[in-house]
């Protein structure tokens, strides 16, 4: 058995019992998005540290009590989540941190934290019998759900706009999902999907709208706690677009807070771009968002209709965060350090999480004594176009090694020093 216990509406606090296709509030309706609670007394009558440690499962499965998810229901075989927490001392002494930690969510199956949530997506479907799952999405949401889908035997429709990237197109195709591109912006792919979604009954993994997406998500939170051995740290950083995947960080520690297994919540920065920064602006000005446009290069944070607005906003403020914008050049400028001082490559939304924690020393939210984990949320290679942007150039020589030790003295000359 699952410990799940009820679905708590976010708006009007309404309590639900779990039914297969109740994904919002019905009185609510789309604002009415569910939040899934569990029966933490339950859970801690039969969870501690020691049996978590103990698992064997290498993945976000070493968390099943936390996750709506039955012990026996077929899962995606591929490797989700667990993914590498790196101390990274070199670039802490370089933007004056004392104690960072880099979560690389890159080395995830399909490259992006989204696995995390698609894998529940893929579980759920599978167990209720469906055959078909779909999704809008401009790019990891959809490589992420294809990559599930096809491991578990399951179809899958991917809605794009037009625009979608190469890179991330190509690997739904070669998922074998039936891709959808649309001659119009990602809203118009995304009604269109919400229309064919309901017309054909697919099984829907738009993630604001699924409330079980996030559960998966917040795993990213389990693992930073047990790989710090429970020492929760001062504030964790991470990119913000819909407001799931910062919904999620918030959830994980509430979840371990609420079951006693940690004795406090981190605070989080939730950071967006400076051309596409609604959540920014309606948590500093206390209202609801705005829509804005969408002007950065980050495409996975570039979403000016956020569809997860209030999670988003209640992550912050009941963690005693904050949020930052940063610009596109600061974001470019966050890949090559990160790559640089930790061997980590990074797409530019998960570079904007880095870039958003040197703004915020700068400006004195964050304490350099803190203790500080920025998520690195997707990997470099899924958008190289955009890191060409911020790559240095190569040195271009003929096979001479006269002509190369020319090139070295002008543009690397502390190379020359070895011998
Ligand atoms: C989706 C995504 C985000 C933001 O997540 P939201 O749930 O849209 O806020 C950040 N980074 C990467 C790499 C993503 O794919
Ligand atoms: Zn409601």
């Amino acid at each position: 058995m699952s410990y799940v216990k009820h679905l708590k509406c976010i708006t009007c606090k309404s309590t639900y019992k779990e039914k297969h296709d109740l994904f919002t509030c019905p009185s609510c309706g789309g604002k009415g998005i569910l939040d899934v609670i569990y029966d933490y007394d339950k859970i801690a009558s039969r969870v501690n540290k020691q049996s978590i440690e103990e698992s064997k499962e290498m993945s976000m499965w070493r968390y099943m009590p936390f996750l709506p998810v039955e012990p026996d229901w077929t899962r995606p075989p591929l490797r989700v989540g667990w993914t590498p927490l790196y101390e990274a001392k070199i670039l802490a002494s370089e933007i004056g941190a004392k104690s960072l930690y880099i979560k690389d969510e890159g080395v995830n199956p399909t490259a992006s934290m989204k696995d995390r949530a698609s894998a529940i997506a893929a579980t759920r479907a599978h167990a209720e019998g469906r055959r078909i799952v779909a999704c809008a999405s401009t790019g990891n949401a959809a490589s992420s759900l294809a990559g599930c889908a096809a491991s578990i035997g399951l179809r899958s429709v991917i809605f794009v706009p037009r625009r979608a990237p190469r890179g991330k197109l190509v690997q739904l195709l070669i998922y074998g999902a039936t891709v959808v591109s649309v001659e119009g912006s990602y809203h118009d792919a995304f009604t269109l999907s919400a229309q064919a979604i309901s017309r054909w009954g697919w099984y829907n993994r738009n993630a604001a709208i699924n409330p079980y997406l996030l559960e998966g998500k917040k795993t990213v939170s389990f693992e930073i706690c047990e790989q710090l051995n429970w020492e929760v740290p001062d504030w964790v950083v991470v990119a913000v677009g819909d407001g799931c995947t910062i919904g999620g960080v918030y959830k994980g520690f509430y979840d371990l807070y609420s079951t006693g297994l940690i004795p406090r919540i981190p605070k989080i920065l939730g950071v967006q771009a400076e051309g596409c920064q609604p959540l920014v602006k309606a948590f500093f000005e206390n209202r609801p968002f705005e829509p804005s446009e969408e002007n950065t290069l980050a495409d996975s944070i570039a979403v000016g209709v956020p569809r997860n607005p209030i999670k988003a906003l209640n992550a912050v403020e009941f963690s005693n965060g904050t949020m930052v914008a940063v610009p596109d050049e600061e974001i470019l400028k966050a890949m090559p350090l990160l790559g640089r001082t930790t061997g980590v490559f990074t797409e530019p939304a998960g570079a904007a999480g880095l870039a958003g924690l040197k703004a915020a020393l700068k400006e004195g939210y964050i304490n350099p004594e803190e203790s500080i984990v920025v998520i690195a949320t997707g990997n470099g290679l899924k958008d190289i176009v955009n890191a060409e942007k911020a790559a240095p150039e190569p040195i271009e020589v003929l096979p001479s090694l006269e002509e190369l030790e020319n090139n070295l003295r002008t543009k690397a000359p502390d190379l020359l020093k070895e011998e």
